[in-house]
Formats: C-alpha cells, sequence, structure tokens
C-alpha cells in the first residue's frame, strides 16, 4: 500500500551530478574562506593572489566552537518554546501534512533581549569580529557534522520520507543534495529550524558585531555602516516575520536536507551576507548625505517589489478568492491550480527575484565604487537566482505543461523586464 508514495529515483541530476556536488563541496568552504581571508588585506582586492590560508590550529578553537553551539541551542529552545501558533505545511506525497509552529518573530525578540540583557552586563560583541575566522570554521564543521548525521540518518528513513531530488543512490550526490525531505527528531524539524533561525538571526548578530567594532575603532558607527545594518535587518525581520511564507518555498517543498541547505544555512548566510559591513570595518567608506538618500530609495523599491511580489503570491495560493487577489487576471491548469497572469506575476515570471536583486545592489553600494569584493553577494545571488529560475521553471513545466506554457508566452520575461 505505502510502495505507491515511494519516491522514485532522481534521474535527472543537477549541478553536474555527483562530480559536481563533490567539487561544490569543496567550493563552497573555499569560497567563504578566499573571501573573508580576502576582505581583511589592506587592499581587498580581488586581483590579488588569495592570501595563505592560516594554520588549522589558529583556526580550531573549542571556545568559538562551544559559543557557537550555545547560539544555536538557543535557537532550539525557543524554536520548542510553545509559544506562537502551530500550521500545518503542504500535502506530501504520502497525503499526509506535517505541522509547523510558526514563531520565529518571537525567538527574534527574546535573542534581542537576551543580546540586550548580554551587553548590558558587559558583553563584548566584537568578539565575534576578533575570531570571525574561527567562527567561520566552527560553522563549517557544524554544517559537515550535521550533513553526516543527516545522511546517516537518511539511510534508515522510510522510502516514502525520501527528497525527489536527493535519491540517486550516489551517497556524495545525495549527501550533497539531502536524501531525507523533512527530517525530523520527534516533532524538531531540522531543515526548517536551520532554514531561518540560527544562520539569519545570526547574519542580523554578525552585522551588528561589525557596527560594535567599527565604533571601538572610530568613536562611532559610519553612515555607511549603519545602512547596511539597516537594510539587511529589514530583510532578516521580514523573513521571520513571514515565516509560514517559507513552507511553500523549493527548499522545504523540494529539496532535501543535506550538505547544500545545511552549508548554506549555517555557514553561507552569516559568514558571507555579512561581507559588506565586514568590509567596512576594514575599509571605511564616505557616504555623501544624496548618495545615501539614492541608496535608500533603491532598497525601498527593491523591498517594495519583493514583498508585494511575494504577498501576492501566498495571498493567491492561500485563498484565492481573497478580495486582494479576485481581480487579477489567471491562467487554469490541469491540476486545478491556477497561474497568476496579471498583477506582479504578470510582469515579470519571477518579479520576487528582481525586487530581491535590486536590494543586493543597494547592501553593496554603500561600500563604494573603488572594491569589486563588497558587490559580491550581488554576482553571486544574480547566478543562483538564474539558476534557482531555471529548476523553478523546469518544476512548473512538468507540473503545469500547457499551461505553463502560455504563461511563458503571455509573460515572456524572466526576472529582468526586456532584458532576460
Ligand atoms: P517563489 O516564491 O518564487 O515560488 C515559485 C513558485 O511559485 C512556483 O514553483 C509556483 O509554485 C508558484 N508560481 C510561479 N509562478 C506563478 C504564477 N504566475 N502564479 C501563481 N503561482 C506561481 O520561490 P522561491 O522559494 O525561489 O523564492 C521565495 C523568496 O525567497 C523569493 O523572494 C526569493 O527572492 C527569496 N530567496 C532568497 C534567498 C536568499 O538567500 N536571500 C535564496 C532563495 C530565495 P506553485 O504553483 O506550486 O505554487
Amino acid at each position: 500500500m505505502m510502495d505507491r508514495y515511494k519516491i522514485p529515483r532522481t534521474k535527472e541530476l543537477e549541478f553536474g551530478g555527483p562530480l559536481g556536488a563533490m567539487i561544490l563541496i569543496f567550493l563552497m568552504p573555499a569560497t567563504v574562506f578566499y573571501l573573508l581571508l580576502t576582505c581583511r588585506t589592506e587592499q581587498a582586492s580581488v586581483l590579488n593572489f588569495p592570501p595563505p590560508l592560516p594554520p588549522l590550529s589558529t583556526l580550531w578553537s573549542p571556545h568559538t566552537f562551544l559559543l557557537l553551539l550555545a547560539w544555536v541551542g538557543l535557537q532550539a529552545a525557543l524554536y520548542m518554546l510553545p509559544m506562537g501558533k502551530v500550521t500545518e505545511g503542504i500535502v506530501l506525497r504520502d497525503k499526509s501534512r506535517l505541522q509547523y509552529r510558526i514563531n520565529a518573530f518571537q525567538a527574534m525578540g527574546v535573542t534581542a533581549l537576551v543580546v540586550g540583557a548580554g551587553l548590558a552586563a558587559g558583553l563584548r560583541l566584537s568578539y565575534i569580529y576578533d575570531h570571525f575566522l574561527q567562527l567561520a570554521f566552527s560553522a563549517l564543521l557544524l554544517a559537515f557534522g550535521l550533513s553526516f548525521l543527516l545522511y546517516f540518518k537518511s539511510l534508515f528513513a522510510p522510502e516514502t520520507t525520501l527528497a525527489p531530488g536527493g535519491n540517486s543512490g550516489n551517497p556524495i550526490y545525495d549527501f550533497f543534495m539531502g536524501h531525507e525531505l523533512n527530517p525530523r527528531i520527534g516533532s524538531f524539524d531540522l531543515k526548517y529550524f536551520c532554514e531561518l533561525r540560527p544562520g539569519l538571526l545570526g547574519w542580523a548578530l554578525v552585522n551588528m558585531a561589525m557596527l560594535v567594532k567599527e565604533t571601538e575603532l572610530r568613536g562611532s558607527p559610519s553612515l555607511a555602516m549603519l545602512l547596511v545594518n539597516a537594510f539587511q535587518l529589514l530583510y532578516v525581520v521580514d523573513a521571520l516575520w513571514n515565516e509560514e511564507a517559507i513552507l511553500t518555498t523549493m527548499d522545504i517543498v523540494h529539496d532535501g536536507f543535506g550538505f547544500m541547505l545545511t552549508f548554506g544555512d549555517l555557514a553561507w548566510v552569516p559568514f558571507i551576507y555579512s561581507l559588506q559591513a565586514y568590509f567596512l570595518v576594514n575599509h571605511p567608506q564616505k557616504l555623501s548625505l544624496p548618495m545615501a538618500a539614492g541608496i535608500l530609495l533603491l532598497n525601498g523599491v527593491g523591498y517594495c517589489i519583493f514583498r508585494s511580489a511575494n504577498s501576492q503570491k501566498n495571498t493567491f495560493r492561500r485563498n484565492p478568492n481573497d478580495p486582494r487577489v479576485t481581480g487579477l487576471k489567471t491562467i487554469p491548469t490541469a491540476t486545478g491550480r491556477r497561474l497568476l497572469v496579471s498583477g506582479w506575476w504578470g510582469f515579470v515570471r519571477h518579479p520576487n527575484y528582481l525586487g530581491d536583486l535590486i536590494m543586493a545592489l543597494a547592501w553593496s553600494l554603500p561600500c563604494g565604487l573603488t572594491h569589486v569584493l563588497p558587490y559580491f553577494y550581488v554576482f553571486y545571488f544574480t547566478v543562483l537566482l538564474i539558476h534557482r529560475e531555471a529548476r523553478d521553471e523546469h518544476q512548473c513545466l512538468r507540473k503545469y505543461g500547457l499551461a505553463w506554457q502560455e504563461y511563458c508566452q503571455r509573460v515572456p520575461y524572466r526576472i529582468f523586464p526586456y532584458l532576460y
């Protein structure tokens, strides 16, 4: 009976199959250390030969590792607290639905109180800046350790609970993509927990630590640092406020929980997304008020597009008869679901990615135009979203067939109007 719900072997491999996965398992951590080490140099130039990796004995610090574990432990404890509502995820292959606790926003509030109390008691937040490489190394070890445990656990998981995209039978590929879709310990959902809390809140905390360090060095935070902190904090708060929306994203619905997501959530987000703030500590930038106002406007435009496009689709998917979306034109599909073809989703096929990319540019501009390094996020994110868009289109074409083709005809541009 359960056999019909078994996840079939993954036939179409992504990221270049096992070889590509193997390369990425090394390339992703190497990129983190390359960027952090280059950012610490005086010139911070991507044209220079990469600085040598410090010896492992200086990267490994039991103290920072324990600190990282304490941070993740705090977030795990807050996730388990019976505050916030419980909601259901999408219907799974075996027709069941998992329950998720929605309390990331409250967890952020409690975290802010804990950090505030720590600061009042004399906690030096600039410790994070001073031990940044060690912390990144600890996060890398944690991501590897967790990925191995997850893969091991998945070998004993029922076949109905595996990830459609991470069941190739090749251990390297499945380790990277994630073999199990929603690994849980009791009701503790490991992927859902890691997606938003330790990494995203960690990113905001790292940014704040950079601001504190800059203040220690120069007496007051710079306008550039304040903008970077404010923009990125808005993004984090927005993600936590809209936590429920993550339940319909590709990461939760389609991708298994393997190295790609553990490393992304625990190491890449907090240590790479904070690169602009890290850069500004060592490379102060003068920002004129008109320039700051222009950047503020750009971020506002990006945020409005990002938020209203995401909200429009989420509202429509939750209740197509909601008065806020009933005026929009739609295309029926064979699945019974409809596709929006006016409003933001009639402008380009991924308006939310467009808004996200405009914000990415606004986060880097406060770092001036003299260095390429702080623009890494813009380049990387453009590649990531173009690739993600292609993956999503592929899945939508499979799901909706002719209706998706009609949508593509009526809305010809994917992300950038008249360009792409
Ligand atoms: P999206 O929110 O873009 O969702 C894609 C899905 O939306 C499709 O699979 C389809 O699913 C549905 N859809 C597509 N077109 C239409 C339409 N015309 N009408 C109705 N439904 C449609 O996916 P993501 O998870 O990639 O992105 C979510 C947000 O997260 C984005 O804003 C993105 O920028 C952001 N993001 C940020 C990252 C970061 O590191 N900062 C990383 C990745 C994403 P279905 O039909 O099944 O509902």
